[in-house]
């Protein structure tokens, strides 16, 4: 008795939404979805994996697949950009990197348009190098 189907699966998006850009970090579906569960909300985990997918689609969120498959997900700037992602924790920093000309002339070189490309570095985090 909690409004119509429509609403309600307006409102998961809006918890999916939140809880994503109040991650700094990188987060799987399961840790989002175990906050918003410790936090009172009754989303299902296969709500939560389907909103994040959709952020992804939109262009709201970037993801990427860690070691041993698990797909993660951030609330990032707009802008084109990369990540340096730490393999421990999860903490991501937005980073430029200098290739966009490369990218650019090598497409041309080879007659390509609307040519995209994901160029993230993986590592240790100081924090986590310290353990
Ligand atoms: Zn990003
Ligand atoms: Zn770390
Ligand atoms: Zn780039």
């Amino acid at each position: 008795m909690s409004g119509t189907p429509v609403r309600r699966q307006t409102r998961q998006k809006q918890e999916v939404r939140a809880a994503l850009i109040d991650s700094d970090d990188f987060v799987s579906a399961q840790d989002l979805y175990a906050q918003l569960r410790a936090s009172g909300s009754r989303i299902g985990l296969a709500t939560v994996y389907r909103n994040l997918n959709e952020m992804v689609h939109h262009d709201e969120a970037d993801t990427y697949h860690a070691a041993g498959g698990e797909q993660r997900f951030r609330s990032c700037s707009q802008g084109h950009h990369h990540h340096l992602i730490c393999t421990e924790c999860g903490r991501a920093t937005e980073i430029q990197a200098p290739l966009e000309d490369w990218v650019e002339s090598v497409a041309d070189q080879h007659g390509f348009t609307r040519v995209r490309h994901v160029v993230d570095l993986f590592g240790v985090c100081r924090d986590c190098a310290a353990d």
